[in-house]
């Protein structure tokens, strides 16, 4: 997968679970598919910007691991199709070993703390899935883009990641569709 260390990850999904998918862009393009955080400096500072705080351990292997079960799963949810038990057997396990592994620090009042970044987010996806807001999970329509959301608008009419971004591109593309027509009826 390339990597753009200088696109800057972004934050719009609602969500941190959905941001953390949203951290591959063009998600569902191979062709142009590009991990925008890698590294452990980078994922800390998505970490921090995500509201997820500073966790200790660094699992790039387990973080991938989560991102790609996370999206097959929220692909199979807004396709409406069955869930891909694979990676329902990864988020599965991982929510479990999250779990297991969180912690009390010795301070009030008292609160459970995930053993790092990857458990950090598959409790984030746990809760995500098990609450209200999964009907609410929508992806965006611009081609090859693949980005998740939740969709907030009272009437779930939502479609795009990003009205200045694929909103925009598709904007265009209407534009310039219509200017086609136009010149052909006006040719013929
Ligand atoms: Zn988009």
């Amino acid at each position: 997968m390339a990597q753009l260390a200088s696109i800057e990850p972004e934050f719009l999904a609602g969500h941190p679970a959905l941001d953390f998918v949203n951290t591959v862009a063009w998600r569902t393009d191979a062709t142009r598919r590009a991990d925008r955080v890698s590294g452990p400096g980078q994922w800390r500072t998505w970490a921090a910007r995500a509201g997820l705080g500073a966790p200790g351990r660094y699992d790039l292997d387990g973080l991938i691991r989560l991102r790609t079960a996370l999206g097959e799963i929220l692909d199979a949810h807004t396709d409406r199709a069955a869930l891909p038990s694979a990676a329902w057997e990864v988020l599965q396990r991982m929510v479990l070993t999250a779990h297991q592994r969180a912690y009390v620090p010795a301070r009030l009042p008292v609160r459970r703390e995930p053993a790092g970044l990857t458990d950090a987010l598959a409790l984030r996806a746990e809760e995500l899935l098990s609450g209200p807001s999964v009907d609410r999970i929508g992806r965006c329509e611009g081609p090859g883009c693949g980005w998740f959301f939740l969709d907030r608008t009272r009437g779930g009419s939502r479609r795009w990641c990003s009205s200045g971004d694929c909103g925009n591109r598709d904007r265009a593309r209407r534009h310039y569709a219509k200017g086609q027509g136009r010149a052909h009826s006006s040719s013929g």
